[in-house]
């Protein structure tokens, strides 16, 4: 199904997400085949949005105006079942002048794929590689490639011409230990791929104890250990200072460094989703050392774009609330534009993309005329949460 990717939301330049049906690949550590073992989707269903004449809904909208689609976050396009109807959706997707941003562990299909696209330039490969370990990335990952021909496909690519990310998504000390991860950095500079993801393995006690038992022991106890003793979290940390010192160009979640990631997407994307990121660099260059931040201001970064300035009616944007607190979602009833969600992030801190998670943001006990909380940027992060005490201006 084309839809809005709304778990994208200030974290990735694609608008749009096309899944195919459930993935074959089996990752043991899968939450879209975990929260649904069966899912549908269909090309039909896409492949008519995209060549609607009128847009009559906000999906039709973000595609009419050129917003990247994600292919594909709940399902991998060259997993076995699913290699056939990528090319088919490439082949049309070549007619559009919208992005491409492909997620893959690779597979077979790739090659049928990539003619399909018949030049297309405006696509980035974010390929993930788990492990380094053929042996591991066969058990945690079983149907899917091996890392070491990820790997290869990632070089590959690259010297066609693409640009490529490396994503150690998800990344715990178990499966991708500090010498591994320092082997794939010189890998990557070796083979001249400069982009790097790291997000860590969320695993909670509630969904854990959800978990079959089958589904526990292919995750590991370890691994699962690591998670849910706070291990797996500190040891991310240390994965993005090594990535940002290495020079090469990392995009982690809530990093509290500039980084050219998220810009270098955009030269090949064209346009793009604004990430928090956007703002982050805002503040850099203008509180170096730290400073007092305003709602209008993240609201001028963010919104510098039609679709962030006008009305949406529908539930749309509010969907983007549901998705991210029911709390939140309950109390704003009435969202009808991306800027009141944009007052939301900024004001409410029980919101899961509240910008106040961020570790160089800081709450004060003051307010702009307008009711808006002043934040205080800190150009130094503060992970502790219980460090980050209100600011007293
Ligand atoms: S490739 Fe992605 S969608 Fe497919 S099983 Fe693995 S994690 Fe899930």
């Amino acid at each position: 199904m084309l839809e809005t990717f709304i778990g994208g939301y200030l974290f990735h330049p694609a608008a749009l997400d096309y899944s195919g049906p459930t993935c074959t690949n089996g990752c043991v550590y899968c939450f879209a085949n975990i929260n649904k073992s069966e899912r549908k989707a269909s090309l039909k269903q896409a492949i008519t949005c995209l060549y609607k004449k009128e847009a009559t809904t906000y999906r039709d909208l973000l595609v009419k105006l050129g917003y990247p689609i994600c292919v594909s976050n709940r399902s991998d396009p060259f997993s076995r079942n699913n290699a056939r109807e990528t090319a088919q959706l490439f082949s049309c997707l070549s007619e559009f002048s919208n992005g491409i941003f492909i997620q893959t562990k690779c597979g077979p299909g790739m090659d049928e794929a990539i003619v399909a696209l018949n030049g297309k330039s405006n696509v980035v490969w974010y390929i993930t590689v788990t492990t380094m370990r053929d042996d591991l990335s066969k058990q945690i990952e079983p149907f899917a490639p091996a890392s070491s021909e990820r790997l290869a496909w990632a070089k590959k690519l690259h010297d066609m011409g693409y640009l490529v990310v490396i994503a150690v998504n998800p990344c715990t000390d178990i499966w991708m230990p500090m010498s591994d991860l320092q082997d794939l950095m010189r890998y990557m500079k070796g083979a001249g791929l400069n982009h790097l993801v790291v997000e860590m393995l969320d695993l909670k006690a509630k969904r854990v104890q959800k978990m079959s038992e089958r589904t526990k022991a292919n995750i590991g106890n370890a691994a699962i250990d690591s998670c849910l003793s706070g291990r797996c979290r500190l040891y991310v940390r240390e994965c993005m200072d090594e990535i940002h010192g290495s020079g090469l160009a990392l995009a982690k979640k809530g990093m509290p460094y500039r980084s050219e990631f998220f810009n270098d997407l955009k030269r090949v994307l064209g346009v793009t989703m604004p990430v928090f990121q956007d703002f982050i660099h805002y503040c850099f260059d203008r509180y170096a050392t730290g400073g007092p931040i305003t709602f209008d201001e993240f609201a001028s970064v963010i919104t510098d774009d039609r679709i962030f300035k006008m009305t949406v009616r529908q539930n749309n944007i509010r969907d983007y609330l549901l998705r991210a607190g029911f709390l939140s979602w309950k109390d704003n009833q009435q969202v009808h534009t991306h800027r009141d969600l944009l007052r939301i992030i900024w004001n409410d801190s029980r919101h899961r993309l509240s910008i106040h998670n961020h570790c160089l943001i800081r709450s004060t006990n003051r307010q702009d005329p307008e009711g808006n909380a002043i934040l205080w940027f800190t150009a130094t992060p503060i992970f502790d949460k219980k460090r980050k005490e209100v600011m007293q201006l």
